[in-house]
């Protein structure tokens, strides 16, 4: 799965409202993402990710006070790995740059994160450790499922166990995980929306 990662990823960019402050792309990708990020730029919730289908591609993007991280996937991807990943991407930028003091002298250009690279992340995704995959039996499909679930779910929750849906060919299943990510209970949900 790891090593599939980089492959699958289309872009990831680091923006405030008015400008990209950052953007890597695979070698194999020239499509320019500028019109996705409009999208992504419109909603002004911050620190909730948000998740978008849009045609061949998976989105996930959150605010963090003046910045908008977002990146993009095949859509096979995960959407838990991709928020795995922008987080790690924002902890990496807060160690290399003092983002307050910056953003406090205002006058932002896109040279300022010209320095950044999330590289270093993509090749060592798995020796970071950021993902745990839990297998879930899936009454509709017949199947065991692999749920890849983000690590930073279980030391930021404060109850347990977590649920989580896991959406997929059209149906879903809410997925009950402990701490240890063991899982507890596994129910078909209605959706709408
Ligand atoms: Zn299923």
């Amino acid at each position: 799965m790891y090593s599939e990662i980089k492959d699958k990823l289309h872009f990831i960019n680091i923006s405030i409202d008015e400008l990209s402050l950052f953007d890597w792309k695979p070698p194999h990708i020239y499509k320019s993402y500028i019109l996705d990020l409009n999208i992504v730029k419109e909603n002004s919730t911050r620190e909730i990710f948000f998740h978008i289908n849009k045609g061949n591609m998976k989105i996930v993007y959150i605010r963090k006070n003046s910045l908008i991280y977002s990146i993009g996937s095949n859509q096979d991807m995960q959407f838990q790995i991709l928020e795995a990943i922008l987080e790690k991407v924002d902890e990496k930028l807060h160690e290399k740059y003092d983002i307050e003091v910056i953003f406090s002298y205002g006058n932002i250009t896109a040279s300022i994160f010209k320095n950044f690279d999330v590289q270093e992340i993509l090749d060592n995704i798995k020796d970071l450790d950021l993902i745990k995959k839990v297998d879930v039996f899936c009454r509709v499909c017949k199947v065991v499922l692999p749920l890849y679930v983000k690590k930073s779910i279980m030391r930021n929750s404060t109850s347990f166990p977590v649920p989580i849906v896991y959406t997929h060919q059209g149906h879903a299943v809410l997925c009950y995980i402990d701490k240890e990510f063991i899982v507890r209970g596994v129910e078909l949900v209605n959706i709408t929306g």
